[in-house]
């Protein structure tokens, strides 16, 4: 069962876990689908500014007629290639301003809810005749030139746009005295990034239902799995008792009953049923036994009562009458026995209101399991006080104690420490929970304190009006 229960766990948690793995694969899909859709949103909303006659005309008039001058000063020597990049750089950063005022001015109008950065990088410069090809410039793509519009960080940037302006280059090319024209085509490559500020935030926030519910599920699954494994463990447990608890009393009950079996058998003897001694003495033996048999019954009646069900018959004592003749009954009970009781009990005398009979059993029940889980000299310490308007009683021992675990379940209804082992100490594992329902009967408290191998003290606490 214990075997069958650590494996439910385990494929549980593995479960969960494969679970949360693919949600998060869904998740951070759904983030990259979002990211996408967004870009491609904006890519739609600004698409158009980057065709208008004011933009176009800067681009390719005034850039691209001063990049002509430097490839015609390249094609006579003039120049080296890195000269014309240069220089056609320098051109775009005079010219930038414009660009960018209109460009931002064009941005507003189009009001996109949200802050975005642009930039026309250049890609590359060609020059095309017949087969023959120059290339005057090729940007290494992790380090973009940037033209146009604003500084963009490499990495938080997103292409929206490649675009290719192609057109005729003629130019004069002075040999000696001679001047000859020749004509090329010139093509020139960009790119468009944008930079959208706070893209995450705004991707997070759009993806806010999906990633709450997820969580909400998720804690769900946790929740409803740790509320099944518990409760399966504690089923588990009861199970465990309620078995103890059917081994314990058949045990309890065996013996009387056995001797009750021979008992009849001997009566029916008729050496026995002529000698009046041996015949009244065998009856005495079956009193005895039936005795102990109701006894047994009416402990498991009486004992297993929660304080719900237990009506008080409360009566006024004295407190140190009540309690110093508790402990010479109790000692009285034990004389043949190795043990030794300190009586402390508080001097002044309290009222106090309680139902001596539920009263008494319960404190009998820890005074009597002081002597069951004691060592070879037990000795036993019972001390009162009014403390706060409280009647404190706390009994002490020096027995075997009990573990800090096993502290919280001693007042659980059929639990023993000593679980299953009939033969060792006779129990039912009730005494302390009839006890703790009186105390709680009683308005009162119960607390243990405990040390394996050193003793156990119960303290109660009964509110006094
Ligand atoms: P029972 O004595 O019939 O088993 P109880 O409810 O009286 O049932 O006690 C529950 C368990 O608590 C016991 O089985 C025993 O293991 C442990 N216990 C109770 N009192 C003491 C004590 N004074 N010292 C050590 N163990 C104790």
């Amino acid at each position: 069962m214990k075997n069958k229960i650590t494996i439910l766990i385990l494929a549980s948690v593995i479960a969960l876990l494969a679970l949360s793995a693919i949600q998060t694969y869904l998740i951070s899909n759904t983030y990259q689908l979002e990211k996408d859709a967004f870009i491609e949103e904006t890519k739609q909303a600004i698409s158009n500014i980057d065709d208008e006659k004011e933009l176009d005309s800067l681009f390719s008039e005034v850039w691209g007629s001063d990049l002509r001058n430097h490839l015609s000063d390249y094609k006579n020597k003039r120049i080296s290639k890195i000269e014309v990049v240069r220089r056609s750089k320098l051109k775009a950063e005079n010219i930038n301003i414009q660009y960018n005022t209109f460009y931002n001015k064009r941005l507003e109008t189009i009001n996109l809810g949200y802050e975005i950065k642009y930039q026309k990088s250049l890609k590359s410069i060609v020059l095309f005749q017949g087969n023959l090809v120059d290339s005057i410039f090729s940007s290494n793509s992790l380090k973009p030139l940037k033209l146009f519009g604003e500084n963009i960080q490499n990495n938080e940037g997103s292409r929206i746009n490649s675009s290719r302006w192609f057109s005729e280059f003629d130019y004069f090319d002075v040999q000696g005295e001679n001047l000859i024209s020749k004509s090329y085509d010139l093509e020139v490559k960009t790119d468009d990034m944008i930079e959208i500020k706070n893209w995450k935030h705004i991707i997070l926030r759009r993806m806010a239902g999906l990633l709450i519910a997820s969580l909400f599920i998720f804690l769900f699954v946790i929740g409803l799995l740790y509320y099944s494994i518990n409760k399966l463990i504690s089923q588990k447990k009861i199970d465990e008792v309620k078995t103890d608890f059917i081994n314990n009393i058949t045990h309890e009950l065996k013996t009387p009953l056995a001797t009750l079996s021979i008992a009849s058998k001997t009566l029916k003897n008729k050496e026995i049923q002529n000698s009046s001694v041996a015949f009244n003495n065998t009856l005495n033996i079956v009193d005895r036994q039936s005795e102990r048999l109701q006894k047994l019954i009416d402990q498991v009646m009486t004992n297993s009562l929660s304080s719900k069900d237990i009506v008080l018959n409360k009566e006024q004592i004295v407190d140190n009458t009540y309690f110093n003749n508790l402990i010479e009954d109790f000692k009285l009970s034990k004389q043949h026995k190795n043990v030794g009781i300190r009586n402390e009990v508080f001097m002044s005398e309290v009222l106090l209101r309680i139902d001596t009979f539920h009263f008494t059993t319960a404190l009998l029940n820890i005074l009597d399991n002081a002597v069951k889980y004691g060592k070879e000299d037990t000795v036993i310490i019972i001390k009162t006080e009014f403390k706060n308007n409280n009647y404190v009683i706390q009994i002490q021992d020096n027995g075997i104690g009990i573990s800090e675990k096993q502290q919280q379940l001693i007042f659980n209804k059929f639990h023993r420490v000593i679980e299953g082992n009939v033969h060792n100490v006779k129990g039912l594992g009730l005494g302390l929970y009839y006890t703790s329902q009186i105390i709680r009967a009683h308005q009162g408290t119960i607390a243990i304190q405990s040390e394996p191998n050193v003793g156990t003290t119960f303290t109660i606490k009964i509110p006094v009006n």
